[in-house]
């Protein structure tokens, strides 16, 4: 279903600057319509972030694009997500062969997720907490991507990332935020790119943003 949709999506991202063709064949494998609400189906391949309850969202394909071809994830890499949501973009990493650590602080967000990656297979360690302190079990981690805005880079969050690895974040106010893209040399010492601007919703936890 929705073939031709995909495929015009697909075509968009190339023309708006994709060019990780990895990227580009997962993101033609995972079907976004199955990832967001029935009355949403019909703009689930309109280049655009969509709602998907609990005041959430699903982040705009561009912005998964952009952050994936950013992480640069290579097969059999470790990943760990921060911000499941609808649980696409965790999708997205499990088809590039990567082992996919992904956590939400939502439990219906989490749960359906959870059910979505039973139903199409897919094999993603999924967790309900608080991401902004990560997943210290399957530390280190060769690659940490964050979809919610952080007011800062969690401390635990870079103690998790391997030497070497690379880490996606977010980090501004609660609206407006700049891509941080951060390469961890050393355990003291990282390189960081700076992407103006995204507008993800709030990292909210221990290391994120106070519930309000
Ligand atoms: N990656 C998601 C997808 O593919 O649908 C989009 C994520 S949405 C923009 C951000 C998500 O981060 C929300 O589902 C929100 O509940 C979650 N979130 C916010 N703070 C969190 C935290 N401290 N730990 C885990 N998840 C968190």
């Amino acid at each position: 279903m929705y073939e031709t949709e995909r495929k015009d999506l697909i075509d968009q991202l190339k023309r708006k600057g994709i060019s990780n063709q990895n990227v580009l064949d997962a993101m033609i494998k995972v079907e976004r319509h199955l990832f967001v609400p029935d009355i949403m189906k019909q703009h689930a391949y309109d280049d655009v972030a969509l709602p998907i309850g609990y005041g959430q969202t699903i982040s705009q394909p561009y912005t998964v694009a952009f952050m994936t071809q950013s992480l640069d994830p290579q097969p059999g890499q470790k990943i760990l997500e921060i911000g499941t949501g609808s649980g696409y973009q965790a999708a997205i990493l499990c088809k590039l062969g990567t082992r996919v650590f992904t956590i939400e602080r939502n439990d219906k967000l989490y749960n359906s997720a959870f059910k979505i990656f039973d139903e199409l297979g897919l094999r993603i360690a999924a967790r309900c907490s608080d991401g902004s302190i990560g997943w210290d079990e399957f530390a280190p981690y060769d690659g940490i991507i964050v979809t919610a805005g952080s007011p800062g880079i969690p401390k635990n969050l870079m103690k998790q990332l391997a030497i070497g690895g690379k880490m996606v974040i977010p980090v501004g106010d609660r609206s407006i935020q700049i891509l941080k893209i951060i390469t961890k040399t050393s355990d003291e010492e990282f390189n960081t790119n700076e992407i103006p601007y995204f507008a993800f919703v709030p990292l909210v936890g221990r290391e994120g943003w106070k519930e309000k």
